[in-house]
């Protein structure tokens, strides 16, 4: 824009300066052209005077006109004037020279063409007198044309001159505007140039001022903030002299402003740090001028508290330090609480001993220290046998009493440097270090098992309880934390498989009895599909008469690599896998199928018992009409059946157990009572689920000698269950005398391998035929 106005400017100059100099040159054409009339008027004149004759009188007039007008035309080119409807300048003073000589010529000529037309206007006059006259006028025309002429030349040349001064002053013009031009080229760059910097500085200046009202803005926050921070801050000269505090550190310290100032900060020391502490800190400042940390300092009141501290050094230019500035906020009560925290992180909230987190972490460390030391070290896993009836029949209240209890037991037991951990439920561990002698860790078990078998008083009840201990040892049974504890568990379910309330020493055959319960456990899944199963007999004798009307069905496993595996050693993980309702069906109609054979082929009041998990009913997946269905398809009534049940699942028994239970009673269906004796024993259930038959456990009839107290409860037994109109049936019946004193004992039934031990239906059959 700015550079077209210039070159509108430059071109109104230049269009100026042009007309100024066209109007010089037009007015010197002009002069140019009223002096050509003059030498043609002078020549008209002398002409039109030549010519003239009497008869032409009339003529004179015209002669007279145009000398009138020369001189008209004359003064305009003397003093300037218009003529000829031309205006015209006064001629310079170059021509006045001319003129004048021009003037003087004209008055002559004129004088002389006024006598020629006197004499020429008489008629007398002679053609002598008028050829004479014809000479001095033609005479005088000459010279009139000479100075008219000289006159026109020197304004030709005026002009001529002008015209090359137009012409220079056009190239001086053309010279100028490109200068002109250039220079405002040139000086638009260097404008521009200029103007760059010119906004540059004027966007410094801006920044500069932005930035001085930002820092002012800043220094004001920072002002704000050092006054009305939570955070105290104090800050000190490099000798550790306070020079300045904020309200906070006041609040904190209890030191107001006045009383800080001057001091030296050490005036906070709490004593609690030795000089260590302080050293540490020092070399932290001196090396990198930063320290951070924690420090337990004294209110001037003496309260003493934590503050986290972030100290930073300010340094001049040479490199000495300014000042050190410190950054602190009270944290007593965070610390307080992360201790609580952690606390109830880490520790049991029942017993007070440390929990599996942090079990976790000592077995961690006393491995790692063990590994050092190449010492040795024991993982005692203790669990105690049936806790969850002291919590059923007691109440939780009483149980955590006396979990609490035996958690005060084991710490008397154990050394100070031993852990005693709580892992959950009634699971304990304990952790013993530098134990070099089997034998110490033996003993220690024992006394363990005699401290916790003592009676607990819990308000006004007294509980007993027995409890079962896995040992592993450090490095001998594991090298890492895992290895120990899978070790210890399988050490615990040793003791507990051996009769519990005892402990064991992990051996390596109890990982090959794992591990091959592991693969029956992957197995078990497919067994069922690939018909793997099969049901074995065993005899239930009529003791009074020998007869063998009932039989037992007990299932196998014909594992494809490892042959037949008996059902305790799958049944227990088919339970937990809850394959145990789909084996359990399959047993059943099984072994339904095969009494309808011996019923038809045998004898047809012949009865074969089933036996059924409490998992089975507790799942849900015992289907009585199912079952029931599939007898009545088969043909069969329901005392063909008998269904051997523990006194566990009476124990937990559901409203399903229950409808079950009664489901198979109206149906036929006998019930038998497994294993009596093992566990509650309660008579108040056998009334309570019609309970048919009782089993004497194994256990008490395999001992049964004249006199002994076995022979004394199995006879106790038979009178109870003859009472409440149940028969009695002994198991593990293994010898002639046995049998008699149970026969003497008053017992229904046996079952034993003095009769024959489990066999399949094939050589059942065979046995039923030969014994009959
Ligand atoms: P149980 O019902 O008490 O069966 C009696 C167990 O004693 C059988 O062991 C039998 O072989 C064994 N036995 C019988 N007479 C004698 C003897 O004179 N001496 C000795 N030492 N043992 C004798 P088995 O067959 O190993 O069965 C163990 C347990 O497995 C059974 O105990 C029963 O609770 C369970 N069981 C067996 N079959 C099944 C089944 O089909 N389903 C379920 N859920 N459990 C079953
Ligand atoms: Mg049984
Ligand atoms: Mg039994």
């Amino acid at each position: 824009m700015g550079a077209f106005l210039c070159l509108l400017l430059l071109a109104g100059a230049n269009i100026f300066l042009l007309q100024s100099l066209l109007r010089d040159f037009h007015a010197m054409a002009a002069t140019v052209n009223v002096a050509g009339k003059l030498r043609i008027l002078s020549q008209k004149i002398a002409v039109e005077t030549m010519s003239l004759s009497v008869e032409q009188g009339s003529g004179v007039a015209e002669i007279e006109r145009s000398m009138r007008t020369f001189d008209v035309v004359l003064q305009a080119l003397i003093h300037g004037g218009t003529v000829f409807g031309i205006d015209i300048q006064k001629l310079r003073p170059p021509h006045d020279e001319l003129l004048k000589t021009l003037e003087l010529n004209w008055g002559g000529y004129r004088q002389g063409v006024q006598k020629a037309l006197a004499i020429l206007a008489l008629p007398a006059s002679g053609t002598a007198e008028k050829t004479a006259t014809h000479q001095w006028v033609g005479g005088d025309a000459a010279r009139m044309l000479g100075h008219t002429e000289a006159l026109i030349d020197s304004i030709v040349d005026e002009h001529q001159a002008a015209q090359r001064q137009v012409m220079t002053a056009l190239y001086a013009l053309l010279f100028v505007d490109a200068l002109i031009l250039l220079l405002g080229f040139v000086a638009r760059q260097a404008f521009n140039g200029w103007t760059q910097r010119l906004a540059n500085l004027i966007v410094r200046i801006k920044r500069d001022k932005q930035n001085l009202k930002q820092a002012k803005a800043d220094f004001r926050m920072a002002s704000l903030v050092y006054q009305n921070s939570s955070e105290a801050m104090v800050v000190t000269d490099p000798e550790g002299v306070i020079v300045n505090v904020n309200p906070a550190f006041s609040a904190i310290t209890g030191y107001s402003a006045n009383e800080a100032l001057g001091a030296k900060l050490s005036i906070l020391h709490s004593g609690r740090h030795d000089a260590a502490f302080y050293q540490a800190m020092w070399q932290s400042l001196l090396a990198t001028g930063k320290w951070e940390g924690e420090i337990w300092n004294r209110s001037k009141d003496g309260r003493e508290y934590v503050e986290r501290i972030v100290i930073n050094t300010s340094y001049n230019d040479d490199g000495s330090v300014q000042c050190r500035i410190g950054l602190f906020s009270d944290v007593t009560q965070k610390i307080q609480s992360e201790a609580l925290i952690w606390r109830q992180a880490h520790y049991d909230h029942l017993t007070g001993v440390p929990n599996r987190k942090l079990f976790q972490d000592r077995l961690d460390g006393a491995i790692a220290r063990s590994s050092l030391s190449r010492g040795r070290m024991a993982l005692v896993l203790l669990d105690l046998d049936f806790f969850k009836e002291v919590n059923d029949t007691m109440g939780h209240g009483m149980g955590d009493e006396l979990l609490k209890e035996v958690a005060a037991r084991l710490g008397k037991c154990v050394r100070a440097t031993d852990t005693v951990a709580r892992l959950g439920g009634d699971e304990f561990t304990l952790i013993l270090e530098e134990v070099e002698d089997t034998e110490v860790v033996e003993r220690l078990c024992r006394d363990i098992l005699q401290a916790l078998a003592q009676p607990y008083q819990l308000a006004e009840d007294v509980a007993s309880i027995s409890t079962s201990m896995g040992v592993s040892f450090y490095p001998d049974d594991g090298r890492t934390a895992q290895e120990l504890l899978t070790n210890v568990d399988l050490a615990m379910y040793a003791a507990k498989e051996r009769g519990r309330n005892q402990f064991c020493c992990f051996t390596p055959q109890m990982r090959q009895t794992a591990d091959k319960r592991r693969r029956l456990l992957r197995d078990l899944v497919n067994a069922l599909r690939e018909g793997q199963f099969v049901l074995h007999y065993q005899p239930i004798v009529e003791l009074s008469t020998g007869y063998i009307r009932k039989a037992e069905a007990l299932i196998r496993w014909n594992h494809p690599e490892l042959g037949l595996v008996g059902p305790v050693d799958f049944i227990p993980f088919a339970e937990d896998a809850g394959i145990i309702v789909k084996i359990g069906d399959w047993a059943f109609r099984e072994a339904a199928r095969q009494a309808a054979l011996w019923r038809k082929s045998y004898c047809n009041d012949f009865q074969i018992s089933v036996n059924v998990s409490p998992a089975q009913f507790m799942a849900g997946g015992l289907s009585d009409t199912e079952w029931l269905g599939h007898l009545k398809a088969l043909d069969l009534t329901g005392d063909s059946i008998v269904v051997e049940i523990t006194e566990g699942l009476l124990m937990d028994a559901t409203a399903q157990v229950s409808r079950n239970l009664l489901a198979f009673r109206d149906a036929g269906i006998q019930v038998a009572l497994d294993d009596f004796g093992t566990g509650y024993s309660s008579l108040s259930y056998l009334k309570k689920f019609n309970i048919d038959y009782i089993k004497i456990d194994r256990s008490f009839v395999c001992n049964l000698a004249p006199g002994t107290g076995d022979i004394a409860l199995c006879e106790a037994i038979i009178v109870m269950a003859h009472r409440l109109g149940l028969k009695v049936i002994a198991e593990g019946v293994e010898t002639v005398e046995q049998r008699n004193l149970l026969m003497q004992a008053g017992c229904d039934y046996g079952q034993g391998h003095l009769f024959s031990a489990p066999v399949d239906a094939e050589s059942f059959s065979t046995f039923l035929v030969t014994s009959a």
